[in-house]
């Protein structure tokens, strides 16, 4: 716009913009932030966490003993996996022997444990899932996609919605009355630690923990 108001005002002994000219240039535009990698757009959010997840679970099968090479690895040792991951969650998920079973503010605190909460597992499964693949594993064989992992997410799911007071899966459209799942019910509360020398996991798992 400078060259247009300097063409119109050539020759003019004070042009409006005379005052003006010395003013800095503006500044340019602040680049891009640095990633790790060598693409032009920062990671997102969701392949940063990718990252670290399957960073995390490489780390679980590095510590599991017996050695767990990932070429075996079932959907039975994810549910593992994700079992362990309860020792480091943040979600109160009531038992249902709880005065509190069903109320999402129960008044007072109860001793009852702390588990993943059914979205991080979910998200977290979804993102390993995909990492595998990314990181050369076939789909057939993923056990991220195992139909014991699906079923077990379900069955997460019902049970802290239940312990909680809280409707999962608004979105969708209403589901009939909950079956009983008693008999294939999964028990949350099998916390197995299948390593005790995990504060690395915890770190890359739960950073604020
Ligand atoms: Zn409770």
């Amino acid at each position: 716009m400078l060259s247009n108001n300097a063409k119109s005002s050539y020759g003019r002994s004070s042009p409006l913009w005379a005052t003006s000219q010395n003013l800095p240039p503006p500044p340019p535009p602040p680049p891009p932030p640095k990633t790790l990698v060598g693409v032009e757009q920062a990671p997102s959010r969701y392949e940063a966490q990718k990252r670290r997840d399957w960073n995390t679970f490489g780390q679980y099968l590095r510590n599991h003993r017996p050695p767990l090479p990932l070429a075996r690895c079932t959907g039975t040792h994810v549910l593992d996996f994700v079992r362990y991951l309860d020792q480091f969650g943040k979600t109160k998920v009531h038992l249902t022997t709880c005065p509190y079973f069903g109320l999402p503010q129960p008044p007072h605190p109860c001793p009852c444990p702390l588990r993943q909460a059914w979205g991080s597992l979910d998200a977290l499964i979804g993102r390993l899932r995909a990492a595998f693949e990314e990181n050369g594993g076939k789909p057939e064989s993923n056990p991220f996609g195992a139909r014991t992992v699906r079923l077990y997410l379900r069955e997460v799911r019902e049970m802290q919605a239940k312990a909680r007071g809280i409707a999962y899966g608004k979105k969708k459209r209403k589901r009939p009355p909950p079956a009983p799942t008693s008999d294939h019910a999964i028990t949350i509360g099998g916390g197995h630690v299948v390593n005790a020398n995990n504060m690395q996991v915890q770190q890359g798992m739960q950073p604020g923990t």
